[in-house]
């Protein structure tokens, strides 16, 4: 890099993730620049459930309020089998815990995490995508393009984003919040493998009268997990495991539209499908089925980054790890890695920490992922263990919105105990 820059930080991606690092960054008063190639933020509830350790983050950046105005809370998880619940874990009986968890959507936390950025004066750059990047022990050279829509097409014109401009930029340090298909991670050459089988979901979002008492039930059978979760506004999402194989049985027909989410786009599932699944796994939902706002099949990949970033570049969130969906733990542990990473670069720029900090962050984000998805450690039955919860046992670290200081007390809840993996 040519000539030495100070105290200045590009992330790239404004999700939960990246939005978080660039607040954190901007309260230690280090000019930040933040790239992201969408033109706004997300637009869909996505991860709708935030752990009182992200809530707590929240309130320190002010953001709370405006967010639990319009939220709802969950103080249990109902662990449900097809007759109803068998087993209740009272969230604020977790140690670390001092709340429930926040049902907020995905697209309202952007937004409001949007806003402070805006307020400070933070360079927020929509509509521009890193193209690439060099580093070096003084600092990074990028390369970003800027987007603009355009119609492209012979036989049907369509709008596509195109190349307008490109750019060149400087930093001290890059964090990667560029989510699964990460730039970032994919120029420092880190390998992202599979670690467990993908799982698919039928998700579901519709106006219900059903009374969901606080509590997200969580129903397990032979045919995967399912999760009702109350939204606010009287909506409820209902997520059914599916094999990809029956998600295809009830997307043939000729009538179903497609919806677009990002650059992927998902069939719209038919009401008969939703019936069903409640039918088959949870005939003790009596709710209404009211309006739809959203419905899919989604695909939940299980990945682990091999490291966590090199040099002056480092990843958070997405970029680094998928997790399951129902315990929420990829966006709430990526926004609390994501705030911990910005606060380590800045004490490095500062002169308060060496390097080796980095390193540290790395190795520790590592180890908590490795036990979170079952990697290390599992969770086994014990003499208290209740029927249902000893029947699916291997399913039950990543149905918990559990962060690694944490596995431990949701495990005495369940009558379960983590041990070593063999
Ligand atoms: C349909 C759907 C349903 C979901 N449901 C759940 C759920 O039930 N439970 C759950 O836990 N999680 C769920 N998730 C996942 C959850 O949304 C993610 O864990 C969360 O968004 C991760 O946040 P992030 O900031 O790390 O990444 P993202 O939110 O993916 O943000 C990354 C950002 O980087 C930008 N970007 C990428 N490449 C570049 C580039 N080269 N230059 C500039 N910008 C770039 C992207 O446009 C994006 O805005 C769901 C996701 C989807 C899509």
């Amino acid at each position: 890099m040519e000539g030495k820059l100070r105290r200045k930080v590009v992330v790239v991606g404004a999700g939960p993730v990246g939005l978080a690092a660039a607040l954190t960054l901007k309260a230690r008063d280090v000019e930040v620049e933040l790239i992201e190639r969408d033109d706004r933020p997300g637009t869909h509830s996505y991860a709708l459930a935030l752990h009182p350790k992200t809530l707590s983050l929240l309130r320190e950046w002010g953001v709370s309020e405006e967010l639990e105005k319009s939220s709802v809370t969950v103080s249990h998880l109902a662990f449900c089998d097809e007759n109803g619940p068998r087993h209740e874990l009272d969230l604020s009986k977790v140690n670390g815990h001092d709340s429930g968890l926040l049902i907020v959507g995905q697209d309202h936390l952007e937004e409001a995490l949007v806003r402070p950025l805006e307020r400070a004066g933070v360079k927020l750059s929509w509509s521009h995508r890193l193209s690439t990047m060099q580093q070096d022990e003084d600092g990074l050279d990028l390369e970003l393009e800027r987007l603009s829509e355009g119609m492209s097409g012979y036989a049907m014109a369509r709008l596509e984003w195109q190349v307008d401009k490109e750019l060149h930029t400087q930093a001290d340090y890059v964090i990667g919040a560029d989510g699964h298909f990460s730039m970032v991670r994919r120029k420092l050459g880190i390998e992202f493998p599979n670690v467990a089988p993908t799982q698919s979901f039928a998700v579901f979002e519709f106006k219900t009268d059903f009374n969901h008492n606080n509590r997200a039930h969580i129903v397990m059978g032979e045919e995967g997990t399912s999760i009702l979760w109350p939204l606010p506004g009287g909506y409820c999402r209902w997520g059914f495991e599916i094999e990809e194989s029956k998600a295809e049985q009830f997307s043939r027909d000729k009538d179903r539209l497609f919806v677009q989410v990002g650059a992927h786009g998902y069939h719209v599932l038919e009401t008969q499908m939703l019936e069903a699944l409640i039918k088959e796994r949870a005939p003790w939902f009596n709710g209404s089925i009211g309006q739809f706002r959203w419905r899919m099949i989604v695909r939940f990949e299980k990945r682990l980054a091999e490291s966590f970033g090199k040099g002056r570049t480092w990843l958070a969130g997405d970029a680094c790890h998928l997790a399951a969906p129902i315990g929420m733990q990829s966006m709430n542990l990526g926004v609390q890695e994501g705030h911990l990473l910005a606060q380590i670069i800045a004490d490095v720029l500062d002169g308060k920490s060496g390097a080796d900090q980095l390193e540290e962050y790395g190795a520790s984000r590592l180890k908590e992922w490795r036990s979170l998805m079952g990697l290390d450690v599992m969770m086994m039955e014990t003499a208290v263990t209740s029927p249902l919860l000893a029947r699916y046992s291997d399913r039950l670290m990543e149905c918990i919105p559990a962060s690694l200081d944490t596995l431990g007390s949701f495990a005495d809840l369940l009558g379960m105990e983590i041990v070593p993996k063999e």
